[in-house]
């Protein structure tokens, strides 16, 4: 009988297991937006600034990484210290644009993320209340959400405002805000913080997947869904848990990186396919 690719132990798995082996997290964190967060060594800047790394983590990674760094720059040593004098936050931020973000966006979110802290201690309590009450990701990402808008955005339309923030409630696979669970969930391993770790089990966590994943995910089989949607997210998740039912999302950071993922086409393509370190059990050549 055929083995299931896709057991724990099957060819996926060990492919999965050699990329993370091979992976050099030091050297990849460099090109990676969460080298930011870790600058700061008070769990409330580092969670703030954790918040604002992924809500620009789209689009070219050099660019992103340079007005995160002009953001936090503007905003002084401490984020969270500023933070406590709304004004003193829109002033420093006048003029900072990124995308479809204006300054007042940027604001809005730190503003209100900071106001979470100071009425819940931190956002990883809230979260962590939210989950307990819950036992969804999803809601209690979407407590978050309406909490952090509430304190800073809950006035502004724009684009960006909306975008900074999406709706977890809504089919949207919500990348970014998986990844600052991830972040704040996993570790401390050098890349993941840890931070909420008494809060927040790893085996709750959903892998963020964007565009790249999606189509790698589909390569692999881990999902045949066409569209990166929450459904999506949550398939893939699954997949992974058959690896590891307690850390699903551990695969993601090595994945990220692995250098093919920006080149991964989405047929049998032998130059784009060329060293591809999970060619042996993709779909296309398996
Ligand atoms: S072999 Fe090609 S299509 Fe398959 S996962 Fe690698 S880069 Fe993507």
């Amino acid at each position: 009988m055929k083995r299931d690719r896709l057991a724990k132990g099957g060819p996926v798995h060990a492919a999965l297991e050699r990329i993370i082996t091979e992976c050099d997290v030091e050297g990849e964190i460099e090109r990676d937006p969460v080298r930011a967060v870790h600058r700061y060594e008070d769990p409330l800047d580092a969670e703030l600034v954790a918040l604002m790394a992924s809500a620009v983590a789209f689009g070219n990674v050099t660019t992103l990484v340079r007005k995160l760094d002009d953001a936090l720059e503007r905003l002084g040593p401490s984020p969270a210290k500023t933070a406590d004098d709304p004004a003193a936050v829109q002033r420093a931020l006048r003029g900072w644009k990124h995308r479809v973000y204006v300054a007042a966006d940027l604001a809005g979110l730190v503003i209100g993320a900071r106001r979470v802290q100071r009425v819940h201690g931190s956002m990883g309590r809230l979260f962590g209340a939210a989950l307990a009450r819950t036992d969804s990701v999803r809601e209690a990402l979407a407590e978050l959400v309406d909490a952090v808008r509430e304190g800073g955005l809950e006035k502004s339309a724009s684009r960006g405002a909306r975008h900074v923030l999406p709706d977890p409630r809504g089919t949207s696979g919500c990348k970014r805000l998986l990844l600052f669970l991830r972040w704040m969930v996993r570790g401390p391993d050098g890349c993941d913080l840890g931070l909420w770790r008494e809060h927040v089990p790893t085996a709750k966590l959903l892998v963020p997947v964007d565009v790249h994943i999606h189509k790698l995910a589909r390569n692999l089989g881990l999902t045949d869904r066409a569209t990166p949607s929450i459904t999506t997210t949550e398939e893939i998740t699954e997949a992974l848990r058959r690896f590891d039912p307690e850390d699903p999302v551990r695969f993601d950071f090595a994945l990220c990186h692995m250098g093919m993922l920006q080149a991964c086409p989405s047929r049998k393509d032998a130059k784009r396919c060329e060293g591809c370190p999970v060619r042996g059990v993709c779909r296309h050549w398996a």
